[in-house]
């Protein structure tokens, strides 16, 4: 398999392994590098595997993930005076972005032998997860927060794998993974939000915009933000876009979280380079409730870098984005992609996107799974 594993704060590296760590020097989760071509290479098929000569190279497990519609905004991007377009991601298999993730991840696992792995997820990535295993046949354990949505429970159980509920907040279900991990020796913890095959699936939306557009990129697209393989997935692609010669700079890519659970916007707003701590409330975007993000430092430095903003959300803007949304626009996704739409306007009017600047907000699952 092509490709090392670097820190993306200091020089550490290491070969590709089926487990990876943290960096032993700093502590930050590390990151999927290979050498890309000097050119584009001739791209064929669809979806994220169109991409394989950027992605690590091992036989895929795929469900058509990726491909997604981008579709212009007809109406609140007008209100909004700024051109506006939608990135479709809830039509992805299991219904949101995390499937490019999870075929990228189990993809490589399966490459490396494993047969049985362990997540913990508010339900999109453990259903996306889940399915992919199911498809790869491997076994797949899932450690949930006891108040993830019934519908996205349901789900993760369709597909076969072990679901695992934890009381108390969402740090129990990580810890609970973790030790069970320790526990059973042949049981992998795979985190979507440290993996770096995870986030090396997420850079395909990048290279997805900027082959919708003719490599003419939006000056912004804005993100919700847990974990924030998502943002960091986009920074990333888009910096392979670059080096590729595809596009001159990469767009300012903005983050948004619940104002019940905004450690990443405190930071930010204070000038710091670590995570705020944060006593997590309950808000209706529980994808992105994520108090102590691993990424965390990654996504900050990353933010200062790409000129992006980072923003709150009340429970109140997100509810209203989301009631818009379907009526304006005919597009019905969950609370936390709403989050994204209800922090568009925050940073228009704090002057981070200018009237008449163009932006792509990915909807990152379906309304249908329901919270
Ligand atoms: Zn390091």
């Amino acid at each position: 398999m092509k490709g090392k594993l670097t820190c993306p704060f200091c020089e550490y590296s290491e070969g590709l392994g089926p487990q990876p760590g943290p960096c032993p020097r700093c502590g930050t989760p590390l990151v999927y590098w290979r050498e890309l071509p000097s050119r584009l290479p001739r791209l064929s098929g669809r979806g994220v595997w169109r991409y394989r000569p950027l992605l690590p190279d091992v036989a895929p497990v795929s469900l058509g993930e990726g491909g997604t519609p981008l579709v212009p905004s007809i109406r609140l991007g007008r209100e909004l005076g700024i051109e506006l377009r939608f990135k479709l991601e809830g039509a992805n298999p299991t219904g949101s972005f995390k499937d490019r993730g999870a075929s990228v991840l189990v993809s490589v696992l399966r490459e490396f032998g494993l047969r049985k792995v362990a997540d913990d997820s508010s339900g999109n990535a453990g259903a996306a997860l889940a399915a992919y295993a199911a498809r790869a046949g491997l076994g797949a354990v899932l450690f949930v927060p006891a108040h993830a949505s019934e519908k996205k429970l349901a789900q993760i159980q369709a597909y076969g794998a072990e679901l695992v509920t934890v009381p108390g907040p969402r740090p129990q279900a990580t810890l609970a993974a973790q030790q069970a991990c320790r526990e059973e020796p042949e049981l992998v913890y795979a985190s979507h939000n440290e993996s770096p095959y995870f986030e090396a699936g997420l850079r395909s939306l990048a290279y997805e915009l900027g082959e919708d557009l003719s490599w003419d990129v939006p000056e912004h697209v804005v993100v919700p933000v847990g974990g924030g393989a998502l943002f960091l997935g986009l920074v990333q692609g888009f910096s392979d876009l670059v080096r590729l010669g595809l596009i001159r700079r990469v767009p300012q890519v903005h983050a948004v979280q619940a104002a019940a659970c905004a450690p990443i916007v405190r930071a930010f707003e204070l000038g710091r380079a670590s995570p705020a701590l944060v006593e997590p409330g309950r808000t209706v975007a529980e994808g992105v409730a994520i108090a102590a993000p691993p990424r965390g430092r990654e996504i900050l430095a990353a933010l200062r870098e790409v000129g992006g903003g980072a923003v709150a959300v009340s429970e109140g803007d997100i509810l209203a984005a989301w009631e818009a949304l379907p009526r304006a626009e005919g597009l019905y996704v969950e609370p936390t992609s709403a989050a994204a739409m209800a922090g568009l306007s925050a940073l228009i009017r704090r002057g981070y996107i200018r009237p008449g600047e163009s932006a792509v907000v990915p909807l990152t699952g379906t309304g249908l799974k329901g919270t």
